[in-house]
């Protein structure tokens, strides 16, 4: 049973490869071949609780049943109920909520809160950062490529080198809204941030009246084996954004606040599907699982394996192995895409972090020997590179 290749006529800009899927399962992938393949990040961070979780699909049967969408200025049982359990879990300084519908929606709010409750223009973001795709958060973003075509961007934002510290105390003023950083870089190559750069960062926005807002689209929900990547470094950000796995699969974004930040608000923002009660629905039981499993140290304890493992290889193609949890990249002295390609071919599918980083973001949830199997695919590859 084949249907016509609707990435023929699809616009944008994704690279297109290999394998049209038709049902997913824990970490499992089938195309419509029949092929089987391990999933180390074929949903670019999304499946933390894996595919097709039953908590999740039943959430979204059951809310389906009983109403898929009222507008956001409407109160919903389902989105009073994830509200009240995303702060239970969030970083307790945090006691405000708006919500959307993808990361780049999540960032484009906290720069548009940050801007209007500071009264202030200017956004310092880290180079190699990645924080969406739409104008605002597009302007936070670093790389090249992913810019220029767009240009003019929003104005107003400066780019420091990551984990660098004295650049950003020089970069950060009383003109300044806001500081936008990833506690890990995702898209630019699974980087950490030091000990000492996150409380750095804190230190400056305290000293300017500057806001810190930490994006958490693809760190968040027991990634980097806490829930929230921001617990390992215990600074508080004023603003911290979340989308990808929050829902277990369905889209959201999420853009938590201090109620000082809501306080000095003076603006409007709103998004017509945000909350929506399918997505809420989901959230919640989403969360709920990633709690009730304790999936972050499912993913501390797969990570250090991994990590281990990979450092293990001494392949001579690999420069470096980082990682956070089950966040991992793996720096190649040559580009990414010939590796993932033969990874593809084994049954094993990861994503790129810039052009040398191969990527590894496994459901949560992954069985061990099948993270295992991935691993022992990845490290032939790699040997053979
Ligand atoms: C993926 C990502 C985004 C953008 O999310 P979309 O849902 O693709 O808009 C923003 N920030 C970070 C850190 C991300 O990893």
């Amino acid at each position: 049973m084949s249907v016509p290749d609707a990435r023929a006529i699809e616009f944008g800009c994704a690279p297109k490869r290999g394998p049209t899927f038709v049902r997913g399962s824990v970490a499992t992938l089938w195309d419509e071949d029949g092929n089987e393949y391990i999933d180390c990040g074929a949903s670019f961070g999304v499946g933390n609780l894996g595919h097709c979780n039953p908590a999740i699909v039943e959430a979204i049967q059951a809310q389906a049943r009983e109403l898929i969408h009222i507008g956001p200025v409407f109160g919903t049982t389902a989105k009073a109920t994830f509200v009240e359990k995303l702060l239970s879990v969030a970083p307790r300084n945090l006691g405000r909520v708006f919500l959307s519908n993808s990361g780049s929606e999540a960032v484009e709010a906290a720069i548009k809160f940050a801007r209007a409750s500071t009264r202030r223009k200017k956004i310092i973001a880290a180079m190699r950062g990645f924080h969406g795709r739409t104008m605002g958060a597009l302007s936070a973003t670093w790389r090249k490529d992913f810019r220029e075509p767009f240009e003019p961007l929003v104005p107003g934002f400066e780019h420091v080198p990551f984990n660098d510290i004295e650049a950003l105390q020089k970069a950060v003023d009383h003109d300044t809204a806001a500081v936008i950083l990833e506690a890990v870089q995702g898209e630019g190559g699974v980087h950490v941030a030091s000990p000492e750069y996150l409380p750095a960062a804190r230190e400056a926005c305290d000293r300017t009246g500057a806001l810190l807002i930490l994006d958490e689209v693809q760190t968040g929900m027991g990634r980097t084996g806490r829930l929230f990547a921001v617990e390992r470094w215990g600074v508080e950000p004023d603003l911290l954004t979340l989308a990808k796995s929050l829902a277990g699969g369905v889209p959201i974004g999420a853009t938590l606040a201090t109620e000082d930040v809501e306080r000095a608000f003076q603006g409007s923002h709103n998004s017509t599907f945000g909350g929506n009660p399918l997505a809420c629905a989901a959230a919640t039981a989403a969360i709920g699982y990633t709690v009730r499993e304790r999936l972050w140290e499912r993913a501390d304890h797969l990570g250090t394996i991994g990590v281990e493992k990979l450092r293990g290889l001494e392949a001579p193609s690999v420069r470096e192995v980082r990682g956070l949890g089950l966040m991992i990249g793996i720096e190649l002295r040559g580009k990414a895409a010939p590796v993932l390609q033969a990874m593809q071919e084994e049954g094993v599918l990861a994503i790129g972090g810039g052009s040398s980083v191969v990527r590894l973001l496994p459901p949560l949830v992954i069985p061990e020997d099948q993270w295992s199997s991935a691993l022992d695919v990845l490290g032939r590859t790699l040997s053979h590179g």
